[in-house]
C-alpha cells in the first residue's frame, strides 16, 4: 500500500497516538524538534488525534501550520490507543518509522540509538525497559504474570518489557498495513514478523502531563487481546478440562459400579460429593464456553469487516490525493 502523498523521500516518521494530551504536545513537539534536527535527516511527525475532547485537535493544527513536517490524523471518535497507532503507520511515508507515546514516556532522545541499530541493520528496535520502579507493585506483578505466559504460549519470541515504543522499517511497516485483521496488537504482530529484531534499554521516566488514559481495566483488556490474538492455548486449556473432567468421572463411575458389586449399600451418602461434581462440572463448562465465546466474538469482529477508524480529517499532508488513491491507501478508514 502506498502512502497519501509520495513526494518526499522521507527517512524517518515519528507516528504518535494522542487522546487528551493538551499538557504535553508542545513540549512533544519541542523535544522531538530538538532530537531529529540534528540528525540532518527528513523526517515527519504524524500526530494522531484519537477523537481528543480537550484543546488536542487545535494544538496539532497550530503545530501543522507552524512546521511543515508536522501532520496531522483526527479520528471521528475515540477509537483507542492500537487503532491510532495502526493509522499513523498506515499514514507514515518513511523509510523507517518511530512509534513512541504523547505523555513523553518514551523519551526522544532514545531515537537516536534505535536509528543507529537500524542503520546497522536490525528491520526492528524495540525499546526496552530497565526496571520499572516507578509503577505500582500490582502493575508491575501484572505485566511480569503476562509477558511470561505469552512467552509460553507462543511459538515466537515476545521481548518482556517492551511497550509500542519502537522503530520499524518500511518492510515491517508495509506488513503490518497489509495485515487485514481487526484486533490490533501491535506489539505481538512486531513481534510476529519476524526479520532481525534488537533491543535497547531505557529507563521510562513518568507522565510529562495529565492522566494516563489507561485504567487497570484497560490494560488488563489488551492483555487478554494480546493473549487471544497471538494464541490458540486458551482453547486447547478447554479441551485439556475436559478430558481431565471425563477421565476422572469415568474412573469414578468404575468406582461405584464395584462398590455396587460388593455389596456396599452405603452408596446414598454421597450426596455431598455429588454436588460437588456437579458444580464443578457445570463451572468448567461455562468457562469453557466463555474461552470458546472469547474466540467466537474476535471472528464475529474480522467478519463484520468494520473500518478498524474513521478518519475525520487530515491536515499537513499537502494538497488532497485523488478519490482513487485515497480509497486504495486508507482500506481502513471510512473511505473503505
Ligand atoms: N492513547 C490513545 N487513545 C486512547 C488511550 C491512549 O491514543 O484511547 C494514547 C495516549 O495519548 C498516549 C498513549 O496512547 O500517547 C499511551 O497512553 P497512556 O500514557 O495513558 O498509557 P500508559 O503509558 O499508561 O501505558
Ligand atoms: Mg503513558
Amino acid at each position: 500500500m502506498r502512502p497519501l502523498s509520495l513526494a518526499a523521500d522521507i527517512e524517518l516518521s515519528a507516528v504518535v497516538p494522542i487522546y487528551n494530551e493538551e499538557g504535553s504536545l508542545g513540549e512533544l513537539h519541542r523535544r522531538l524538534t530538538a532530537v531529529l534536527e540534528p540528525m540532518g535527516i527528513r523526517y515527519e511527525l504524524i500526530l494522531v488525534d484519537d477523537g481528543s475532547r480537550d484543546r488536542t485537535p487545535e494544538l496539532i493544527a497550530e503545530l501543522c501550520r507552524s512546521d511543515p513536517r508536522v501532520r496531522g490524523v483526527h479520528f471521528s471518535r475515540n477509537f483507542g490507543h492500537q487503532a491510532a497507532l495502526a493509522a499513523g503507520l498506515q499514514h507514515a511515508q518513511g523509510r523507517a518509522v518511530v512509534v513512541l507515546d504523547a505523555d513523553l514516556q518514551d523519551p526522544p532522545e532514545l531515537i537516536p540509538q534505535l536509528v543507529a541499530r537500524w542503520r546497522e541493520g536490525f528491520q526492528v528496535v524495540y525499546a526496552q525497559r530497565r526496571h520499572r520502579s516507578r509503577e505500582s507493585w500490582t502493575k508491575r506483578a501484572a505485566a511480569f504474570l503476562f509477558y511470561r505466559t505469552l512467552r509460553r504460549i507462543t511459538r515466537f519470541e515476545i521481548p518482556a518489557d517492551t511497550g509500542d515504543f519502537c522503530l520499524m522499517d518500511r518492510a515491517v511497516v508495509d506488513l503490518l498495513n497489509e495485515m487485514p485483521e481487526r484486533n490490533r496488537y501491535v506489539r505481538g504482530l512486531r513481534a510476529w514478523v519476524g526479520f532481525r529484531q534488537t533491543a535497547v534499554p531505557f529507563d521510562r521516566p513518568p507522565r510529562y502531563a495529565g492522566e494516563p488514559k489507561y485504567t487497570f481495566a484497560g490494560s488488563f483488556g489488551l492483555a487478554v487481546n494480546g493473549i487471544l490474538a497471538l494464541s490458540k492455548f486458551p482453547l486447547r486449556v478447554a479441551t485439556y478440562f475436559g478430558l481431565i473432567v471425563s477421565a476422572a468421572s469415568f474412573l469414578l463411575a468404575i468406582w461405584y459400579v464395584v462398590q455396587r458389586a460388593i455389596g456396599n449399600e452405603d452408596l446414598v451418602r454421597g450426596w455431598a460429593s455429588t454436588i460437588v461434581v456437579i458444580l464443578f462440572l457445570g463451572g468448567v463448562q461455562l468457562l469453557t464456553i466463555g474461552i470458546i465465546g472469547e474466540y467466537l466474538s474476535r471472528i464475529y469482529d474480522e467478519v463484520k469487516q468494520r473500518p478498524l477508524f474513521v478518519v475525520r480529517e487530515r491536515v499537513g499532508f499537502g494538497p488532497q490525493p485523488a478519490r482513487s488513491e485515497l480509497d486504495a491507501a486508507t482500506r481502513f478508514t471510512a473511505a473503505e
